[in-house]
């Protein structure tokens, strides 16, 4: 059942719900439960439930109503807050864990996507000049922080009255306005501004099966033929984190092998010490290999992954999230964990 939402103006939803159905449906731009959209209105925000997907817009009940006033309130106490105490719904949803930039930003709409393009862009030291080259729009550029509270904060420190697109490094693109039209075609202007480069002739044409990695498959598909690359940096970044939802549903780096006896020996490893294997390895030349239990959610990342390589300029220098960003995204110690496997 689709909520009625009463205190918003019934027009203002529709459109609201069809330009979030939109960006959920553009894998480009929306993976999986990533990307968030809200809108306020008189001291109430409607925002997408944490865990739901936008692509169910249309279809199912995945937007929260919270009180605008009380969730400022606290962000401008600094005062970190899940905002349960703060939804109006009876849904039993909770709002993003994006919740607090949308309540910061003062625009009627504000979109967050999970942009190829844009996550492309945003991922090397020189960034913030390059992108002030390639987009000739008004934005500000926002150093990497864990989502969430943190990178409000971050936000707050940067943002002015007019800013309405904001360039997340390592992260994605958040677009605001009080016309949900102007804001939605904003979006899609920027992220194609940003489609500059493909990389597909780094990939290796004829891709031969390899079999025997126990439990997982080889992709040895034109479309992740990149992913075979006898390029040493291209190959040299495969196991690298470079965005939190990179991390969170890909694991802290995808394992990368020169041999498919190492593979194998790395997969016994963690079977003897009963660790979770990952969706995904990669093997030098020969390409990437899917676990046969990987949850749809992994399969959109690895996808977006491999976009966002498809992307990259390869002169560039890199930054990548650290063992200490990638475990405070999971909650656990990844130098423990790197330890434990190796
Ligand atoms: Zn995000």
């Amino acid at each position: 059942m689709v909520n009625t939402n009463s205190s918003f103006p019934q027009e203002e939803l529709k459109s609201f719900k069809d330009i979030s159905f939109k960006l959920g449906s553009n894998s480009h731009l929306v993976q999986a439960a990533g990307g968030n959209t809200s809108i306020k209105s008189d001291g109430r925000m409607l925002i997408k439930a944490s865990g739901t997907w936008l692509i169910n817009s249309l279809d199912k009940d995945i937007f929260v109503e919270v009180d605008l006033n009380s969730i400022s309130k606290k962000i401008n106490n600094g005062k970190e807050d899940n905002f349960i105490d703060d939804i109006i719904s009876k849904n039993n949803l909770h709002p993003s864990s994006e919740t607090s930039f949308h309540a910061l930003i003062n625009r009627k709409y504000v979109l967050h996507v999970h942009s190829t393009t844009t996550i492309a862009n945003a991922i090397s030291q020189s960034s913030e000049s390059d992108l002030r080259k390639y987009l000739d729009e008004d934005f500000i550029f926002v150093p990497y922080c864990r989502p969430g509270f943190t990178l409000t904060m971050e936000i707050k420190k940067l943002i002015l009255p007019s800013t309405n697109i904001l360039v997340l490094e390592n992260h994605g693109l958040i677009v605001a306005g009080d016309d949900i039209e102007d804001t939605y075609k904003l979006l899609l202007k920027i992220h194609e501004k940003l489609d500059l480069i493909r990389n597909e002739k780094l990939g290796l044409d004829f891709l031969e099966k390899i079999t025997n990695i126990g439990g997982y498959i080889h992709k040895n598909t034109d479309k992740y033929k990149l992913f075979s690359t006898q390029n040493e940096k291209l190959f040299s970044l495969f196991s690298k984190s470079f965005y939190p939802d990179h991390v969170i549903f890909l694991g802290p780096g995808i394992p990368t092998f020169s041999e498919v006896k190492e593979a194998n020996e790395f997969i016994q490893n963690l079977k003897r010490k009963n660790i979770n294997l990952p969706p995904y390895l990669i093997l030098k030349n020969k390409g990437l290999f899917e676990n046969t239990l990987a949850i749809p959610a992994a399969k959109e990342m690895i996808d977006c992954f491999l976009e966002v390589l498809l992307r990259i300029d390869l002169s560039k220098s890199f930054k990548f999230l650290s063992s200490h960003q990638e475990s405070e995204l999971l909650n656990w110690d990844i130098e423990i964990y790197r330890q434990s496997i190796n």
